[in-house]
């Protein structure tokens, strides 16, 4: 039997990270799950071949054999022949916890004592080159749920109107044997009476209806590094979501900040260096002078010498962008361009005229003088 792609079995695109692997595979073991599934040779097939793509896609070194060989890469390392245990032994890891794989199957361990956590909040953080380079505290305004006070986040009057769900005795789950391939095996299943929270309230908290959150408008300041890059993600811990009925015990998700970088009209980014192109003007260019050019901390005045080249690269050192690790510096490098008039009066005409004869007005390259891609070598070296 030819094998499918193991991206395709996942349904994930092939740079998805190693969060939406395992979410892609802990989605299809559910739907799959023998227990679901009884005497379904199909889903047993399906559930076997997403747990194959996810032991070589879940493990950095398999993933980068696949993608360079295909099958081949990983093959001999267990693929093909992986019984239900092995598939098992993956669900402690996929669902937290170790323990009984079936126990944990749904995300809960018995006895309803998981710590919640609530869902993260995603922002998109527009930078400029300047604040990239030097780094910012930004403020940023989010709606976000906390702990309702009236209920400590518990959702129950006062905190204490909760007693154990009469139906699974508090542990969030119903248990039952079913027979599966592997014969009869205890299974758990999550209770519907209390969606497996194990808890019932006997009275709702009144300022949140029972929920144990209530949203807020807060604005939180961040620490934006220098050296960030457009499509970065920053984690800023506990600064999301309160888990609804949370409690004592709940935690609340992660703020992630997405960078993007506003594009600057005159300075350009390339890692940590940016680039400036200067023009000059002929007279300029042939007399020296001195000029201004804009850097990410305002302007500096840099000297053109006489006789300059177009094409000549000058390096501001230390004026370009912060390494993240903050270890090194980059530099700004301005490409100088002569520019050539394009529309001439007659009077300058003349005098141009009277210039074409003369011999320093002949180009005459230096030997010496390097070619542009030798210099640009020396820059990027
Ligand atoms: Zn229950
Ligand atoms: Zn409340």
């Amino acid at each position: 039997m030819a094998k499918a792609d193991y991206y395709e079995v996942l349904g994930v695109g092939r740079n998805a990270s190693q969060e939406e692997i395992k979410k892609a595979y802990r989605q299809l073991a559910i739907k799959y799950h023998p227990d679901k599934n009884p005497d379904d040779k199909q889903a047993e097939d399906k559930f076997k071949e997403a747990a194959q793509a996810y032991e070589v896609l879940s493990n950095p070194d398999k993933r980068t054999r696949y993608d360079r060989y295909g099958h081949q890469g990983v093959e001999g390392a267990g693929q093909g022949n992986m019984n239900m245990d092995d598939i098992f032994s993956h669900f402690g890891d996929i669902f937290g916890g170790g323990g009984s794989p079936f126990s944990d199957i749904f995300g809960r361990s018995s006895g309803g004592q998981r710590v919640k956590k609530g869902t993260n909040l995603r922002i998109k953080l527009k930078l400029t080159l300047e604040e990239v380079a030097n780094g910012v505290e930004k403020k940023i305004k989010v709606k976000r749920a906390l702990a309702c006070d009236g209920c400590s986040g518990t959702g129950a009057k006062n905190g204490t109107a909760i007693e154990n769900c009469p139906s699974c005795s508090g542990t969030g789950q119903v248990r039952r044997v079913v027979n599966t391939m592997l014969g009869q095996m205890m299974s758990a299943s999550t209770c519907s009476s209390c969606g497996g929270e194990g808890k019932r309230i006997t009275s709702k908290c009144q300022s949140c209806n029972g929920d144990g959150t209530k949203t807020v408008e807060e604005v939180i300041s961040a620490n934006i590094p220098a050296g960030v890059e457009e499509g970065m993600q920053l984690a800023m811990g506990g600064k999301g979501n309160f888990p609804p009925r949370g409690g004592t015990s709940g935690v609340h998700g992660d703020l992630l900040i997405a960078v993007e970088e506003i594009e600057d009209g005159a300075l350009k980014r390339d890692g940590k260096n940016v680039h400036y192109d200067l023009y000059i003007s002929f007279p300029d260019a042939a007399l020296g002078t001195e000029l201004e050019v804009p850097t990410l901390n305002g302007k500096v005045k840099i000297k053109i010498d006489a006789g300059t080249q177009s094409g000549r690269i000058l390096r501001l050192k230390g004026k370009g962008i912060k390494d993240l690790n903050g270890y090194s510096l980059g530099d700004q490098l301005v490409h100088v361009h002569v520019w050539t008039p394009t529309e001439l009066t007659k009077e300058e005409k003349t005098k141009l005229e009277k210039l074409r004869s003369s011999p320093n007005f002949n180009p005459n390259p230096d030997r010496n003088e390097r070619s542009f891609f030798e210099r640009m070598k020396e820059f990027f070296q």
